[in-house]
């Protein structure tokens, strides 16, 4: 599932090719894929490439194209051809096409002028300069939930999906049940330094290639090769051999060392 690494990868991978790229039309061949005005921008040209959270921002000479891959979406460039399970094109003037190919059909497209109306109501971008460890643990002093699940709240911090989250939580020796308010300040920054580390680490390596996704020109993600404990039910934890267990936490599957990431029970619902 494509997080923000792998649209980073996207954004770094598709902007020396298609900046000056000129837009000629495009459609929703799924229908719910985008209610956008495409005659909008035609004959405006790419300017940049940007990125909020998992959200890809294609910017125009006057407006925005927002593409958000969801699931299974990624992009394509093509020429002349409509990749099966398309549900997005746009063509340029220079006969390419770019695809939003979607198996399950639920990434979107926005055209707006102001990007905030989609991406207003995210939160801080974990590698921004703003998002210090002083910071962090002023967001974190007001929080009481469950650990991977803030994680994934993308009004909280924007980016993090499942993969990375369970990365990050074995790096700092966190369980993924452990709520908020049972981290002591050298939890909370282990956790700040893990979030910051993996993130980086992962966009190293270019993301990862879980379903469908693939990087720009079919480039393939590596960090998969760096995973310690997603997807590795079973497997010898990479620190103490012990097997990798999996449970799941609040309805999504999550991957854990129970001796690296321990859970006393004074850890969960103290109050
Ligand atoms: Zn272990």
């Amino acid at each position: 599932m494509p997080e923000l690494p792998e649209v980073d990868s996207y954004r770094t991978g598709l902007a020396p090719t298609m900046i000056g790229w000129k837009i000629k039309g495009g459609k929703a061949l799924w229908k719910n894929a985008s209610d956008a005005d495409f005659s909008s921008i035609i004959n405006q040209k790419i300017t940049g490439f940007d990125r909020r959270g998992k959200y890809l921002i294609l910017n125009l000479d006057q407006s925005n194209i927002i593409i958000h891959l969801r699931m299974t979406g990624r992009i394509d460039l093509t020429e002349n051809e409509t990749p099966k399970y398309t549900t997005v094109e746009f063509d340029f003037y220079n006969n390419k096409k770019m695809c939003l190919v979607d198996y399950r059909k639920f990434g979107k497209v926005w055209i707006v002028e102001d990007i905030e109306k989609i991406v207003g109501h995210l939160g801080i971008e974990p590698l921004s300069k703003q998002f210090t460890s002083k910071k962090f643990r002023l967001m974190f002093e007001k929080r009481k939930g469950t650990l991977k699940p803030l994680l994934l709240n993308q009004q909280f911090i924007a980016g993090i999906g499942n993969y990375l989250a369970d990365e990050i939580l074995f790096r700092a020796n966190l369980h993924p049940l452990r709520t908020a308010d049972t981290l002591n300040k050298k939890e909370v920054n282990e956790l700040y330094l893990s979030i910051r580390h993996i993130i980086r680490k992962s966009i190293r390596f270019g993301g990862t290639t879980f379903l469908t996704f693939r990087g720009p020109e079919g480039k393939k993600g590596e960090f998969w090769k760096k995973l310690q404990v997603f997807r590795k039910t079973g497997e010898p934890c990479p620190h103490c051999k012990r097997p990798i267990t999996r449970i799941i936490v609040g309805q999504r599957s999550t991957h854990l060392c129970e001796n690296k990431q321990k859970l006393h029970k004074n850890f969960i619902n103290i109050k």
